[in-house]
């Protein structure tokens, strides 16, 4: 196996320009629920009744109660080596930014500081109808907004919303601009997330602990994210 692992830092090191990308695997080390597997949240939970606009506008109890569990979820757990040692390669020129689609905040709490959220961020919150920016708290003892009374819900995209426009434009900057891409810990099948690193000239590179062989990269590393990188970091 160690080979694969040198094979890897040798692509780092030689690449001027690379982007990693990021997906829910990447947090299930740290204890955070997937969304699509076996044990994933969207077999507990409809989506369509909790994360949805309609439910913001019409169930808000729903869609506040699911949140909070969220957020206390990821208030109990922090980042795992894997976040820390991304954060390390950025401090090192050897990665220029990630893209996540993870909405736990992880990569910024780990030191990373170019990062893309393109599914928004837990750690968030505004006022759904004015847009003001407002806090956790609020959002947890559902206060209304200070300027108009409205609800307050958090910053993450939910299922029937565009992607941030800022941050998605920004991703395809970044893909467009590597020299390689590394994907780490998503089944890629949630759109427009899944097609970003279409658009890379680079080498791409898939990290994640089981590939079905659907898609084609130029190296893949199944196992446990976290540990790979660590075994990666050691030739670096
Ligand atoms: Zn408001």
């Amino acid at each position: 196996m160690d080979s694969i692992y040198k094979a890897l830092a040798e692509e780092l090191k030689k690449s001027n320009y690379t982007v990693v990308m990021t997906g829910a695997g990447m947090s299930t080390e740290s204890g955070i629920a997937d969304f699509r597997s076996r044990d994933g949240i969207w077999k507990k939970y409809d989506p369509m009744k909790v994360a949805t606009v309609n439910a913001l506008e019409n169930d808000y109890d729903n869609l506040h109660g699911f949140y909070s569990m969220r957020d206390e979820a990821r208030i109990q757990r922090k980042p795992h080596k894997g976040h820390h040692i991304l954060a390390e390669w950025e401090d090192k020129e050897l990665i220029s930014s990630i893209i996540t689609q993870n909405v736990d905040n992880f990569h910024h709490q780990a030191g990373s500081r170019n990062v893309f959220e393109i599914h928004g961020s837990i750690d968030k919150f505004r006022c759904k109808d004015c847009g003001e920016p407002s806090d956790r708290e609020s959002f947890l003892g559902k206060e209304p907004c200070p300027e108009c009374g409205g609800k307050i819900r958090p910053g993450i995209v939910l299922f029937g919303e565009p992607l941030p426009e800022k941050e998605l434009y920004g991703a395809l900057e970044e893909v467009k601009k590597a020299e390689l891409v590394i994907i780490i810990g998503t089944s890629l099948t949630v759109y427009p997330a899944a097609s970003i690193h279409s658009n890379t000239d680079g080498r791409i590179i898939y990290i994640n602990d089981e590939y079905d062989g659907h898609k084609k990269f130029d190296m893949v590393i199944e196992g446990k994210v976290g540990e790979i990188l660590l075994e990666v970091d050691k030739f670096l």
